[in-house]
């Protein structure tokens, strides 16, 4: 955990309120393996990391409450009987919307005061958007002693980013936000909720996060877009998800439909598979395969689900040709954001000064490098 981040937040709250205060730390997470399967239904593998938001909040007496973004250097009042919706996309769409989510299930809140701060990168397929919701999810539970339990409020932190953000992200990032397990993965099945944190045993390697540093403006209609897509496949074989849909079925469409989005429908088929042999190959702790499929998979996404841009495609690349790195591909929604590498430790300084010299050669730009560890999930910091 990062102590200065706490700090940080705890000397702005202190600053600007009075009383007795909770601090919240929620983490981002990676995701292994299992990319744009989470909203089909299908299985995934994420991991809570040791970067995320910290959330300080206390009970307040005024007539309306603050929340204070201490990286958005900005304060929301907001009036907790008036909770509307901003037109423009901004942070504060993310407070209202778990605040107005969580009074449809529990209104028994009053009024709060509020600083956050993170120590992940933003939009850069960590789901700083997952940690930051269920940061200040958790902490109402917890400060208004609401009873919820944490499988209820990641429903509720996925509602805001549905209805108030218009993000229609799936399950997995508050999932794997709130539950985290140190140094395990959470192999998760999106249908059912069932989840199983399987040990991974990194003594040998770094998970190291390349940071593209660029973020294409279609992302989010392209997200939108390939759920779209999905849910039509489905639908059009009298299926609720693809996660129903075997191989056979979807080779009847293949006449019926574009290429692009029978592409697409076998993508996510394919991945579902992968997700399920990567438990496999983790549970013989056989890393070197983990690493082939990783490969694999952002195969996938460049070629099949195209999510990918050519920063992206680059980094991949590159990896690929330096025999300590295991296997790399994009994590998150895609077209900009982080690679997952797998490093041998032996040569993790190695890769960092490569990749960076490399990337800033073709493109111009710097990439920024992130080590990560595996970590628990959405918890109360003791001060
Ligand atoms: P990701 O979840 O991959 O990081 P998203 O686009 O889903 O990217 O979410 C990023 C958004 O979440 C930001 O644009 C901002 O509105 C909000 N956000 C995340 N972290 C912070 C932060 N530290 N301070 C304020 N807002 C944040
Ligand atoms: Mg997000």
């Amino acid at each position: 955990m990062n102590y200065e981040l706490i700090h940080t937040v705890k000397e702005k709250f202190q600053a600007e309120f009075e009383g007795e205060a909770l601090m919240v730390f929620s983490p981002g997470r990676i995701n292994l393996i299992g990319e744009h399967t989470d909203y089909n239904n299908g299985f995934v593998f994420p991991a809570a990391i040791d970067k995320g938001i910290a959330l300080m909040i206390s009970k307040s007496e005024n007539a309306h409450s603050t929340i204070v973004s201490v990286d958005m250097k900005e304060t929301l009042e907001v009036d907790l009987k008036n909770l509307n919706r901003i037109e423009a996309p901004t942070w504060k769409n993310y407070i209202i919307g778990v605040i107005a989510e969580l009074m449809k299930v529990n209104p028994n809140i009053t009024n709060f005061n509020c600083v956050f701060k993170g120590d992940i990168p933003v939009g850069s397929g960590l789901s700083s958007s997952a940690a930051l919701e269920n940061s200040l999810v958790f902490g109402l539970n917890e400060l208004f002693q609401l009873g919820l339990s944490k499988m209820e409020l990641i429903h509720v932190s996925q509602k805001a980013e549905h209805n108030y953000v218009g993000v229609k992200c799936g399950i997995m990032d508050q999932f794997a936000s709130m539950f985290g397990v140190e140094d395990h993965a959470l192999f998760l099945d999106c249908e059912s909720l069932q989840s199983e944190p399987v040990f991974i045993d990194l003594n040998a390697y770094d998970i190291l996060l390349v940071n593209s540093n660029v973020k294409h403006a279609l992302a989010e209609s392209a997200y939108n877009e390939r759920y779209e897509v999905c849910h039509k496949i489905a639908h059009q074989l009298n299926k609720l998800s693809l996660r129903d849909v075997t191989f056979e079925e979807l080779e009847t469409l293949k006449s019926k439909i574009s290429n692009a989005d029978y592409q697409k429908g076998l993508y996510v088929l394919e991945e579902n598979d992968r997700v399920v042999e990567c438990k496999k190959l983790l549970k013989q702790n056989d890393i070197e395969q983990v690493g082939q499929l990783l490969y694999l998979s952002h195969h996938g996404q460049s070629t099949m689900y195209q999510v990918s841009c050519k920063e992206l495609d680059f980094l991949i690349e590159e990896a690929k040709q330096m025999n300590y790195v295991v296997g790399a591909r994009m994590v998150g929604g895609g077209f900009g954001g982080c690679t997952i590498n797998l490093v041998l430790k032996s040569n993790s300084e190695e890769f960092q000064k490569s990749i960076s010299n490399l990337y800033q050669r073709k493109f111009d730009r710097t990439c920024s490098i992130h080590k990560v560890k595996l970590s628990d999930g959405t918890r109360v910091v003791k001060m």
